[in-house]
C-alpha cells in the first residue's frame, strides 16, 4: 500500500493512505496526492504499538482494495476504523470488511453537487451506504458542512435521505477552510445544521461536540 506516515497517540493509530479518486474543492489534504512510500500490509501492521485502535484514512484507503483487505487482515484482533469517500465500497470489498467500524463520508446528496464538488457522481456513495445498513455494519455518515456549499439544507435533505434507509449515526464535520475555498462555519451554524438533521434521525452529533482526532500524535515516516 502507498502510505504516507503513522500518526501514532496513546490511544490510536491513524494510517494515513496516499492517493484519492475525488477531487474536492476545499480538501485540505496533503494525502490526496500520489506519493508515500510502497510500505507492505505485514510491516505497516507490526510498526503499530499494541492496544491502539487503527484508524484507516487518507487519502482514499479503498483505492488499493487488495491492499487494504491484506492490511485488515494482518491487524486482525484491533479495532479498525475504515474512513472513506464510499466510492469503492462494493459489495466484495464488504465481504472483507467483517468486524470493521466504517466512517463514510457523503458530500452531497444533490447529485451535481456532489459532482461539481468532487468530480465524482454519488449513486456509488449512496448504494453503499444502503449495503452497509442492510449487512448490519457499524457505520457513520459523515458530511462536511461547507458555508455557501454544502449548508443547512443540503444537511437536511441528507438526514432525510437517511432516514427513508434507517435510524443511522450522522455526523455534521465543520469545515476546515483552506487555499480561500469557503470559510469556517460559525458554531451556531454547525448547531443549527445538527439541530435540522436531528428532525429525521436520533443520533445526530458533530465534530464541535464530538472531537475524532487525537489532540497529540507523534508522525512515523516509514520505508518499504
Ligand atoms: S475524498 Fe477526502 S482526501 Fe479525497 S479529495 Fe475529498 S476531502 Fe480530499
Amino acid at each position: 500500500m502507498r502510505i504516507s506516515y503513522l500518526a501514532l497517540s496513546d490511544t490510536r493509530c491513524t494510517v494515513q493512505v496516499s492517493g484519492c479518486n475525488f477531487r474536492c474543492r476545499g480538501c485540505f489534504s496533503n494525502e490526496r496526492h500520489p506519493g508515500g512510500e510502497d510500505v507492505s500490509p505485514a510491516r505497516i501492521a507490526e510498526q503499530i504499538p499494541p492496544g491502539r485502535e487503527v484508524l484507516l484514512a487518507g487519502g482514499e484507503p479503498t483505492i488499493d482494495k487488495q491492499g487494504l483487505v491484506s492490511l485488515i487482515h494482518e491487524l486482525d484482533g484491533r479495532k479498525v476504523i475504515l474512513s472513506t469517500n464510499g466510492y469503492c465500497l462494493d459489495e466484495a470489498l464488504l465481504e472483507n470488511l467483517a468486524r470493521v467500524t466504517v466512517h463514510i463520508d457523503l458530500k452531497a446528496l444533490d447529485p451535481q453537487l456532489h459532482r461539481w464538488y468532487t468530480g465524482r457522481d454519488n449513486a456509488r456513495v449512496l448504494e453503499a451506504i444502503r449495503l452497509l445498513y442492510d449487512q448490519g455494519f457499524d457505520f457513520e455518515v459523515n458530511t462536511v458542512y461547507i458555508p455557501d456549499v454544502v449548508n443547512i439544507s443540503e444537511v437536511e435533505h441528507i438526514a432525510a435521505f437517511l432516514s427513508n434507509i434507517g435510524n443511522i449515526r450522522y455526523k455534521v464535520i465543520r469545515y476546515v477552510p483552506f487555499g480561500g475555498f469557503s470559510q469556517r462555519p460559525a458554531e451556531e451554524e454547525i448547531n443549527a445544521a445538527t439541530t435540522a438533521a436531528s428532525k429525521y434521525l436520533d443520533n445526530v452529533s458533530s465534530s464541535i461536540e464530538n472531537r475524532s482526532h487525537p489532540a497529540r500524535s507523534q508522525v512515523v515516516r516509514l520505508v518499504p
